[in-house]
């Protein structure tokens, strides 16, 4: 991981919300951290409100825990670009994840453009592939630094990973459509050793 430093800075960042105190470092990374080109490119800040985690373009992403399916939202944009929304069993937190390709995707996964059940059947072991990460069309660099694309080059295909904690089931599909909730994955995260 090139920008090791950095993550060590950011790692402990922020404060989990009082519900998930005793998951600090717990969960398994949706991308294995030693993926070929594996970096973080953005870190979870006031104007950014989760990591990204950039890679090559296909890579499969992985679910955290053993989840539920509750969300999907098709990015209209180009039809093709998902976001989807996993409810961990055990620790109640959601994990956002953003910039995936429905076209490569877990074949348990409903072709829908827009999907919100708390309750869906659909569910995924830790571990077990959720869909690949989309290549990005555009040339937006999303904060790659001079150190990463020296050593990359051009890289911004990304799953964008959010992580977000809801008190009260009844307020979990407002905060996934508006991006409410949010704190620094990295602190539920495993921590990478190196
Ligand atoms: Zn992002």
């Amino acid at each position: 991981m090139i920008n090791y430093n950095e993550y060590l800075k950011r790692k402990d960042e922020g404060e989990l919300p009082d519900g998930l105190v005793r998951f600090r470092h717990s969960i398994s990374w949706p991308i294995n951290p030693e993926t070929t080109n594996f970096h973080i490119g953005q870190y979870f800040t006031r104007d950014h409100d989760g990591i990204d985690i950039q890679v090559l373009d296909g890579t499969k992403v992985y679910s955290s825990a053993r989840t539920r399916l509750i969300g999907i939202d098709v990015d209209p944009r180009d039809m093709v670009m998902t976001n989807f929304a996993l409810l961990d069993e055990k620790t109640s937190a959601v994990y956002a994840l953003g910039h995936l390709s429905r076209r490569n995707m877990s074949e348990k996964i409903p072709l829908k453009d827009y999907f919100f059940d708390l309750k869906s059947d659909i569910i995924f072991d830790e571990g077990e592939f959720v869909a690949e990460v989309i290549g990005w069309a555009d040339e937006n660099e999303f904060g790659i630094t001079k150190e990463i694309k020296k050593a990359f080059g051009k890289s911004y295909h990304h799953l964008h990973f959010g992580v977000q904690f809801c008190e009260k089931e009844e307020e979990i599909e407002k905060a996934w459509r508006n991006n409410r909730n949010l704190f620094n994955p990295l602190l539920i995260l495993k921590e990478i050793m190196q």
